[in-house]
């Protein structure tokens, strides 16, 4: 893995020039179409001086125009700052304070959100997507600047793929503030060779269609939907956002082949009426990853489509991948699988020891896509890199065989009168409940147990079941102290955009009512 990004690009275009690299929006666009829009863009961003080190701050929905900027900046050696176009003004400005991102690409929808940032943060260029739109700082369109490009010969900037940083990916800030990982390109490169590595020879380059609607700047989509579709030859069809009427219609019309999805988006296939009738079957290699996948959910994935769904685990600090369950092989439901080829990984006490099979204790990781640390923060690097093993703040056992299951955030422990309870096996439970959705667990203070479980629900559409029933549907899977004291019945759980559960405001929540 040795190798630059834009490389990695380069090689693939030289074997699947005329193959489809992309599709968007019915178009289809060829590895050969899509470097050479890649390399106008580059050269645009050269003449403007944009160049090694510098960042180039990502804010757009999945679409080819995403590609080039990334792989423009990476030929210039520039930093991708990958931003969710939901972030608010605040958390943008956090941002590009944070890593001081003086250029930026985004849609012409979020400009006004842009200009409020701009007054405290003047970026030196603003890139849209899509067609300019006025505003009183300069705007303008990629389409357009490639499209009036001359061809030129540029040569990439020289990497040296150890030291120079490809990649600042945020933390989902699901524990607390945000913090801004940085990956190099042997990270990222790494990455998608284990990620091809790990799922066998039944991969097959030049052959695989992929579907990406897990958003691009999340660091799951960007490797395993972006950069491992380059690396195999795949087609890849983007999709801005996920709809499920509308990918499962993709699905129907593609027939792809891999799927990287998160717990949501399983979730909201099985809960649709007529999935049986899109022929799911044609996915070969769906993976989930960046939440919990409940256990019910694969088995009813699994019987109706007669898919099967390959559970992983990452996290922004490792590119993202480290474990998953093999593709050939023992594949253990509710596991996160094993650890990818060239990784290491240990379940420890809080002193640093390594526990036996079954215990449960702090995953700590160590492997060629383990960042270089967080941007300017050495505290916080300090904290969870220790001698090049990063320590996940996930508690985790591994069993006899080498699998890992992941039991719940070290930060999310529920402990109630002295007993450690984790909210995923309540949830789990939960999601047993044939009219339930969406299950979370949090712990409340409690002035006699310390903390107590409290479970929120969310019940299919017509439920009749009542929060009583589902305390005894509890009652008789679980120990008493696990059982939730209370359960409360809502439309929705908070979620971030890649549909992970915000405990934290759960927890705020809470502490707000009884004050
Ligand atoms: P922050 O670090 O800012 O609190 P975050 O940890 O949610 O946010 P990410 O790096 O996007 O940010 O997510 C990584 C985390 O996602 C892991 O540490 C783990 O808690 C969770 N995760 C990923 N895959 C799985 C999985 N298969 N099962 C359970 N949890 C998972
Ligand atoms: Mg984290």
């Amino acid at each position: 893995p040795e190798c630059s990004l834009y490389q990695m690009l380069e090689n693939s275009v030289e074997i699947f020039g005329e193959q489809t690299a992309l599709i968007y929006q019915g178009e289809q666009i060829s590895y050969q179409t899509m470097k050479d829009k890649v390399d106008r863009l580059a050269n645009v961003w050269d003449e403007l001086e944009i160049g090694k080190g510098d960042r180039i701050g990502l804010m757009v929905s999945n679409c080819p125009s995403y590609v080039y900027a990334f792989y423009a900046a990476q030929k210039l050696g520039a930093i991708v700052v990958q931003m969710n176009p939901m972030y608010t003004p605040r958390e943008m400005e956090y941002i590009t304070n944070t890593v001081d991102t003086r250029y930026l690409v985004t849609e012409s929808k979020y400009l006004e959100k842009v200009a409020q940032v701009a007054e405290t943060n003047p970026f030196k260029h603003v890139f849209v997507i899509d067609d300019e739109k006025r505003q009183n700082f300069d705007v303008q369109s990629i389409p357009s600047l490639i499209q009036s490009q001359q061809r030129k010969q540029l040569e990439p900037t020289v990497i040296t793929p150890k030291e120079d940083i490809a990649v600042i990916q945020f933390t989902g800030g699901t524990t607390g503030k945000m913090k801004g990982a940085m990956l190099t390109h042997y990270n990222l490169v790494a990455n998608v060779i284990q990620s091809y590595l790990m799922y066998g020879e039944e991969m097959k380059k030049g052959k695989e269609v992929t579907l990406t609607c897990t958003p691009l700047y999340h660091v799951y989509a960007m490797t395993s939907g972006m950069n491992l579709s380059i690396y195999l030859g795949a087609s890849n069809i983007l999709v801005p956002k996920f709809q499920v009427d509308r990918v499962l219609e993709l699905i129907q019309t593609y027939r792809p082949t891999f799927f990287p999805g998160v717990p949501t988006m399983y979730n909201a296939f099985i809960n649709h009426p007529d999935v049986e009738s899109y022929g799911l079957n044609c996915l070969k290699f769906c993976s989930s990853g960046s939440a919990p996948l409940p256990i019910d959910v694969i088995h009813r994935f699994e019987k109706v489509t007669g898919a099967t769904i390959g559970e992983g685990y990452g996290m922004s600090e490792t590119s993202p991948s480290t474990h998953r369950n093999p593709t050939q092989g023992v594949r253990k439901i509710g596991s996160i699988g094993i650890p990818f080829p060239g990784t290491d990984s240990k379940v420890v006490d809080v002193e640093g020891s390594e526990l036996p099979p079954g215990s449960v204790g702090e995953l700590i990781i160590h492997g060629p896509q383990v960042m270089k640390g967080y941007w300017k923060n050495p505290e916080e690097t300090a904290k969870s890199l220790k001698n090049g093993w990063i320590h996940t703040g996930d508690l985790a056992t591994m069993d006899e065989d080498g699998y890992f299951y992941i039991v719940g955030r070290k930060k999310e422990l529920i402990i109630s009168g002295g007993f450690n309870v984790y909210p995923q096996e309540i949830e789990g439970v939960l999601y047993e409940h044939p009219e339930v959705k969406e299950a979370a667990a949090i712990g409340i203070p409690d002035d006699y147990s310390g903390e107590r479980v409290k479970a929120y629900v969310v019940l299919n559409e017509g439920a009749k079941t009542t929060s009583g029933e589902l305390t005894n549907f509890c009652q008789e899977r679980l120990t008493r102290y696990k059982v939730p004291k209370e359960i409360e019945i809502r439309d929705s759980l908070p979620r971030n955009s890649v549909g992970k559960l915000l405990k934290r405001h759960l927890v705020k929540e809470e502490q707000y009512r009884n004050t």
